[in-house]
């Protein structure tokens, strides 16, 4: 495919089609060592904002990863989150539902792990899937996954409208890329423990979670819960872009100290 510009965010409304999103577009950059500093930059600055942000209590902020198998929601956490206090920050990973969870609303366990004002909730993996792996998987039928986007983007108000900005992040790789990174998990000892055979029931049903994706991307691309489409076959581009959206987002909410207290400049502290 060719390097021509590719868009972030598809605009609210705008049709979805991800044969048209190239997983290995690196923009402007030709190679890793041409974005670290930009990434570096933007690792410093996520830093200074989030102080900002914990200090304030007045927002929030909530990623939501989602990602095929070996798409590089760990990766991400690992290298974007790299400068951020852990204090600040709150990651959840929502793994197959328990009995209890499965027993309430599909929301239910979600709504729980939002992050409170002054933190960053990082969501690995999040209530999309209960319109992909369960649609794929045929969990429930239809008629109850198909309700759910307008749940979502419900959901996602409520959110937004309580103070929690929501940025919301679709790693995208190609079929060869995550075929090179399960290899790799055969063969790398320490990475054997990431390998599971239901990855490959998955992979044989491509096709079937990309349509899941691309109804997710469009039905659920709110103008207050916008989605992005991350080309992530190259480790680098990834960071860099989710580095740099996250660091837009925050400013863009014009993070302050609270006030001080009147009078500090009087206080002497005793010997
Ligand atoms: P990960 O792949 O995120 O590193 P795991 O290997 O433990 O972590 O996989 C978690 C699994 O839980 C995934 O296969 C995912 O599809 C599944 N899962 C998450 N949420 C749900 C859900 N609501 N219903 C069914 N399965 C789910």
């Amino acid at each position: 495919m060719s390097n021509k510009r590719q868009p972030l965010r598809p605009k609210p409304g705008e049709s979805v089609r991800l044969a048209d999103y190239d997983p290995g577009y690196t923009g402007d950059y030709r190679a890793k060592k041409d974005a670290l500093e930009d990434l570096e930059r933007n690792r410093a600055k996520l830093g200074e904002l989030q102080e900002v942000l914990y200090a304030g209590h007045k927002h929030a902020l909530l990623i939501i990863l989602q990602a095929l198998d070996a798409g590089g929601k760990d990766g991400t956490i690992r290298h974007v989150m790299h400068g951020i206090n852990p204090q600040g920050v709150q990651v959840t990973s929502f793994k197959v539902p328990t009995a209890e969870e499965l027993a309430h609303d599909f929301l239910w366990r979600v709504h729980q792990r939002t992050p409170p004002l002054g933190m960053i909730g990082i969501f690995n993996r999040s209530h999309y899937e209960d319109v992909l792996v369960v649609r794929v998987e045929e969990l429930v039928p239809p008629a109850v996954w198909e309700a759910r986007y307008d749940h979502i983007n419900a959901f996602e108000h409520l959110l937004t409208d309580s103070g929690v900005t929501l940025v919301k992040f679709f790693l995208h790789i190609s079929k060869a890329e995550q075929k090179e990174r399960f290899e790799e998990r055969l063969t790398k000892p320490s990475k054997h423990w990431k390998f599971s055979r239901d990855d490959l029931k998955m992979r044989n049903k491509w096709d079937r979670y990309m349509a899941a994706y691309e109804d997710a991307l469009n039905l659920c691309n709110t103008p207050w819960a916008p989605w992005h489409i991350v080309p992530a076959d190259k480790k680098w581009y990834r960071n860099l872009v989710i580095s740099q959206v996250l660091v837009e987002t925050l400013e863009k909410l014009d993070l302050r100290y609270p006030e001080p207290e009147p009078g500090l400049e009087t206080i002497v502290i005793p010997d």
